[in-house]
């Protein structure tokens, strides 16, 4: 990853420490970026009268905003950098500073994918006519999407979507992939995001029945991964940094869903699971773990409300429990399961184990509203 070539957006920033006056902020960066911090808190100290204090902890998303820990240090601003708000108060002034990236990859690498894509997307919507003439049991072995629910399509539309540091790209993308023959839409999600085409790891509300299948902006496999669990659609990527083209491909979804089907089987026979709720603002959700331990309860088995700040396996695994149900973020339990001793599962894996949800109706992702 080139670093040189984010655009840090540090003038609103400066000018707003400065209007306020702010003697102590704090910084607060993600991961692939972390290299650069210091050089960020030298000129947001050049600029202004401010002390800035890295916020040091690791951070995955906008779901992990400095909260109060930082007032009891003094701190009375937050600059959080490279995510967008969400639909959380984290109970601390936050300013949230825009990342962009500058590389504008070339499309024709990605055409072919794109049009094998929209092939699937047209056999799909005429599979779909059939449908009606079949069982039910001969509709599920037709396996409709990806994982494996009868979702209608109306369209087969290409949904063009990205992660928040290449969301620029999307306006001038939206026309070339109209130019090159494709009928185009980026899909507008709900509360949690705050962008046309964005997607998160734990939300991709913009998702409808017009799209057929997808374009990624961005790097890595991490939202694609979870887009393709969500929507059960092909799903083409197009990386603004190398410039490769790939595909999500199915099997590696496959693959997926069977390592979570035995991870379902193999906790169908515990008794006693711990509940995991996450205290990161963005990822609390208390409601759904309650409603787990009483579902828990209601089939003779017990659950262990655990709250946590960071989740991981040398925090968890010691607790004489027989697995463990995630409510925090939910790509804990579908991209970390290996590294831990027990069943790590979500809840709709739960209700599954438990007999109240269906395997054979399709896979339902995790998602954060
Ligand atoms: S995927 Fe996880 S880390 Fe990323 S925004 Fe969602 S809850 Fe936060």
């Amino acid at each position: 990853m080139d670093l040189e070539r984010h655009d840090f957006q540090l003038d609103d920033l400066v000018e707003k420490i400065k209007q306020n006056d702010n003697r102590l902020i704090a910084l607060q960066v993600p991961e692939g970026l972390k290299m650069q911090a210091l050089e960020m808190m030298d000129e947001i100290e050049t600029e202004t009268s401010a002390k800035v204090v890295l916020a040091a902890d690791p951070c995955y998303g906008a779901c992990d905003l400095v909260h109060d820990k930082m007032k009891m240090m003094g701190v009375e601003l937050v600059a959080h950098m490279g995510h967008s708000q969400m639909n959380i108060d984290s109970g601390m002034p936050t300013e949230f500073i825009d990342v962009k990236y500058d590389g504008d990859p070339e499309l024709n690498t990605v055409l072919p994918i794109l049009n094998k894509h929209l092939a699937m997307a047209k056999d799909r919507m005429a599979n779909q006519q059939s449908v009606g003439e079949l069982t039910e049991a001969e509709a599920q072995e037709k396996f409709i999407d990806a994982v494996g629910r009868m979702a209608p399509l109306t369209n087969t539309k290409l949904g063009l979507v990205g992660s928040i540091q290449h969301l620029h790209l999307l306006p001038e993308f939206h026309d070339r992939l109209e130019q090159a023959g494709f009928d185009v839409t980026i899909p507008v999600g709900g509360a949690r995001l705050s962008f046309p085409g964005q997607v998160l790891g734990c939300n991709y509300s913009g998702d409808d029945e017009s799209i057929g299948h997808y374009l990624f902006l961005g790097s890595g496999d991490f939202h694609p991964i979870g887009l393709v669990l969500h929507t059960g659609k092909p799903l083409a990527m197009l990386d603004p940094y190398s410039g490769a083209a790939e595909e999500m491909s199915f099997e590696r979804i496959e693959r997926i869903l069977r390592q979570r089907f035995g991870l379902i089987m193999s906790s169908q026979d515990c008794q006693s699971f711990g509940i995991l709720i996450g205290e990161k603002p963005g990822q609390m959700r208390r409601t759904l773990a309650l409603r787990m331990k009483r579902m828990l309860e209601k089939h003779g088995k017990k659950g262990y409300l655990l709250a946590l700040e960071h989740i991981g396996p040398d925090l968890i695994d010691f607790y004489p429990v027989d697995a463990f149900v995630n409510t925090a973020c939910p790509r804990i339990a579908i991209d970390d399961a290996v590294r831990y001793r027990k069943p790590l599962i979500t809840p709709f894996e739960l209700e599954v184990a438990l007999g109240e949800k269906q395997w054979e109706t399709g896979y339902m992702f995790d998602e954060i509203p």
